[in-house]
């Protein structure tokens, strides 16, 4: 089999319940890109920014960030879960970071603010409310 990330070929280990289940991931990738949901809390004005996100210390390129997206399919879960005890859900991508100044005007008027992200990006020094 190959990799859908990295390319390589692996074999896996063959078993008659996994029939017709064939791994996408090598074992050093599955390694590697783990699921693991994290979570900050950033006070804010008056209320908090909860910051949930999937990995931490990775630089992703643009094929493993968009391969890798459809595990932010738990955040969505965690979301469904939490959805009456928050005022607003953002998900945070690169493009909101380059204009993450924009967002002071937009959430200063909300209390819990529910950020996620697939990759961790530096909340607590940002200047939100400019
Ligand atoms: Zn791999």
């Amino acid at each position: 089999m190959i990799c859908k990330l990295c390319k390589t070929y692996f074999l896996d280990v063959f078993s008659f319940d996994r029939w017709f289940d064939f791994p996408d991931l090598c074992p050093s990738c599955k390694e590697k890109f783990q699921v693991s949901i994290h979570f900050e809390s950033i006070p804010i004005d008056n209320g908090q920014i909860d910051y949930y996100y999937i990995y931490d210390d990775l630089s992703l390129n643009t094929h493993e960030d968009i391969y890798l997206s459809r595990y932010l399919d738990r955040l969505y879960l965690k979301i469904l879960d939490v959805e009456d005890t928050y005022d607003l859900f953002i998900y945070y991508d690169d493009l909101l970071d380059h204009t993450f100044y924009e967002l002071g005007p937009l959430i200063k008027d909300y209390r819990k603010v529910f950020f996620f992200s697939l990759m961790r990006k530096d909340l607590v020094y940002k200047d939100i409310f400019l």
